[in-house]
């Protein structure tokens, strides 16, 4: 693809493919295309300090998958994915295409590539059961305040919420934790939440690298201890198998082989 810009209606540059964009470095690492050369460039680089971040990402999404599903299986029809990326084969959109039809799904994202994405690539009944909006995580009491949510969400009903390797972009004096907290005491009993989070437990050198190379993309991203990955749900009941490697979670199939090979701890709880 050739390097484009397009403009917000005031005249604004609101895309430009000329820089990289963590969720279009994101697509790219996960075999995606909708990720352009500066992306690429930038995604080749980190693999060169990390070369398991492909299968990283794949593993996260993967999971993302896994808990979407389980939360279809408990009969949650309507989703609150933060943090969406570009959407893709294997996200909260596909999966529930196939798992749970008939769910609506609030897909939120502060990068505006996600809308602009969202906007050309969606069509038919998915288009319709999907919102994309613009809104930032760090901002949870607006966000739930949004009339484009409200009109989407029926918050007396339970609600799968997801925050899938997103809240290690938020710095601990933005404080996550009160975010957190804030969304899930919107939610209604019976809602689920799911977690993963990149963390230095397993490999603190490979991980120190990880944050080395997002410094360097002024890119702030903060791998979290067990601990305290754990306060996020607190008060409400971990599913079985409770915090553990993200591969560890409920795993199709043979369990991993190496859980520890990618560095995120993983969590579905719910709302007593
Ligand atoms: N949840 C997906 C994608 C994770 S990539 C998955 O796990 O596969 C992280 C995404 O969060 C990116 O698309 C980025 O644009 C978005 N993001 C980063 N900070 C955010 C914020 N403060 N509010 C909303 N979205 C944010």
């Amino acid at each position: 693809m050739t390097h484009e810009v397009t403009h917000d209606q005031n005249g604004r540059p609101r895309i430009d493919t000329g820089v990289p964009h963590s969720a279009r470095v994101y697509d790219y690492w996960l075999g995606g295309s909708s990720n352009f050369a500066a992306d690429r460039a930038m995604g080749q680089a980190v693999e060169q300090a990390i070369p398991g971040i492909k299968t990283m990402a794949l593993e996260n999404r993967r999971f993302l998958g896994r808990a979407v599903r389980y939360m279809a299986e408990a009969g949650i029809r309507q989703f609150l994915d933060i943090g969406t990326g570009i959407p893709a084969d294997g996200d909260t959109g596909s999966v529930t295409a196939i798992v749970a039809p008939d769910a609506r799904v609030v897909c939120v994202d502060n990068d505006p590539i996600v809308q602009e994405h969202a906007r050309t690539t969606l069509t038919g009944p998915d288009a319709e059961r999907t919102l994309y909006l613009e809104a930032d995580l760090r901002k949870p009491a607006e966000l739930l305040r949004s009339p484009q949510l409200a009109g989407a969400l029926d918050l007396d009903r339970p609600v799968g919420l997801l925050l899938v390797a997103i809240l290690m972009l938020v710095a601990d004096d933005e404080d996550p934790w009160t975010v957190v907290r804030t969304l899930l005491d919107a939610m209604p009993s019976g809602s689920l939440v799911a977690i993963s989070h990149p963390t230095a437990d397993f490999d603190p050198a490979a991980m120190g690298h990880v944050v080395q190379a997002a410094q360097q993309g002024h890119m702030t991203l903060v791998p979290r201890d067990r601990a305290a990955c754990t306060r996020f749900f607190e008060g409400w009941e971990m599913a079985e198998p409770g915090l553990v490697p993200v591969m560890s979670w409920r795993p199709d199939g043979e369990p991993p082989a190496d859980p520890h090979s990618a560095y995120y701890w993983a969590g579905v709880a719910r709302k007593p």
